[in-house]
């Protein structure tokens, strides 16, 4: 396990990930968050929402360093250092080991020993740590919450940040006797927590990210595009597809582009929601935006919003009304 001053020192060049499986309603979300409230570094984190309601699994993932250019990304996390686990019973749903590297730590609250849940997950080469968080959660808070008791024992193997740091974050989040009473489950379970240290550190230079694919759903129709992305056409089943169809005569503005300010940085690219920023490869072999396809665009207007240097403007496509009132002698 990593000093306090090692992670320190891991933490300034590398990104620590993270990663939360819960079920909906325990607060997974409130977890991470707070994770990137109590780091005194750089932190991002995202919830991933599928079909949530009360009871459903969710996931949600942190990226911290002390360097700021290395928590850009917004995407899912791959690779996991530390997994925690608010549930039990995601054990035998999910694979919640996913990703990990060598000597990642998988945080579990449960009352199982830590050799059996390594079995339970086919991992030897991970280390583990459990904590009873559902009977401090009951104890202590009087309900059985235990995203901030998973925290205490993320604070014992991880160092990413302090009990102080983290009890700030918690007192400016929760008010009054809430705040004070999470803080005192977290520092139980800080002293509770099961560790069970297999002496392999983790390699937090390696990219573990799994390699992005292109999604096939697997239905009749379904035609991937030169460009990116599907679009279903199978005109067995319906005339035409969705890249047929002019969503550009749906919007009131022409949208504009100004290669001259552009920095073909490609935000309005990833944003739009039409594939309706074109690019195009040049002899460098790279894709440069080349312009906006008016076919697709519906003028939602996301580029404007998102352009950095302004090179997306607007103008409305209808003129001036030309004949409000009508000519003497004119209609009927
Ligand atoms: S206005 Fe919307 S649809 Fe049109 S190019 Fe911009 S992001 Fe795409
Ligand atoms: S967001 Fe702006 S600067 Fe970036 S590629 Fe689009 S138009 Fe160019």
């Amino acid at each position: 396990m990593l000093t306090p001053e090692q992670i320190k020192e891991v933490l300034k060049n590398n990104v620590v990930n993270l990663r939360f499986h819960a079920r909906g309603g325990q607060g997974g979300v409130t977890a991470s968050n707070l994770c990137v409230e109590a780091f005194y570094g750089y932190g991002v984190c995202q919830p991933l929402f599928g079909a949530e309601r009360m009871g459903s699994p969710t996931e949600s993932y942190v990226r911290l360093s002390s360097n700021e250019d290395l928590v850009r990304s917004n995407e899912q996390v791959y690779g996991p250092h530390f997994v925690s686990v608010l549930d039990p019973s995601l054990l035998g749903e999910i694979n919640v080991a996913a990703g990990m590297p060598k000597g990642g730590w998988l945080i579990v609250n449960t009352v199982m020993d830590q050799v059996s849940l390594q079995d339970i997950v086919g991992r030897k080469d991970i280390n583990i740590a459990t904590i009873d968080a559902t009977r401090i959660a009951l104890d202590v808070l009087g309900r059985n919450i235990t995203n901030t008791i998973i925290l205490g024992a993320l604070i014992r193997v991880s160092h990413l940040f302090t009990v102080d740091e983290l009890s700030d974050a918690i007192m400016r989040r929760f008010k009054g006797a809430i705040a004070g009473k999470n803080i005192q489950a977290i520092k139980q379970a800080i002293e509770d927590t099961c560790v069970y240290d297999i002496g392999i550190e983790i390699d937090f230079s390696l990219d573990t990210k799994v390699p992005w694919q292109q999604v096939k759903p697997g239905l009749p129709g379904y035609k991937e595009l030169d460009k990116a992305g599907v679009w279903y056409c199978d005109e067995d089943v319906i005339p035409y597809g969705s890249s047929q169809v002019m969503t550009g005569s749906w919007g009131e503005w022409e949208i504009i582009w100004d290669k001259e300010k552009c920095t073909d940085c490609a935000q309005c690219w990833y944003i739009c929601p039409d594939f309706a920023i074109l690019r195009e490869k040049g002899e460098d072999g790279l894709w440069h935006m080349s312009g906006i396809d008016n076919f697709h665009c519906k003028s939602c207007q996301n580029c404007i919003n998102i352009c950095p240097v302004e090179a997306i403007s607007k103008k409305l496509k209808q003129g001036p009304a030309s004949c409000a009132v009508p000519e003497e002698g004119g209609g009927e």
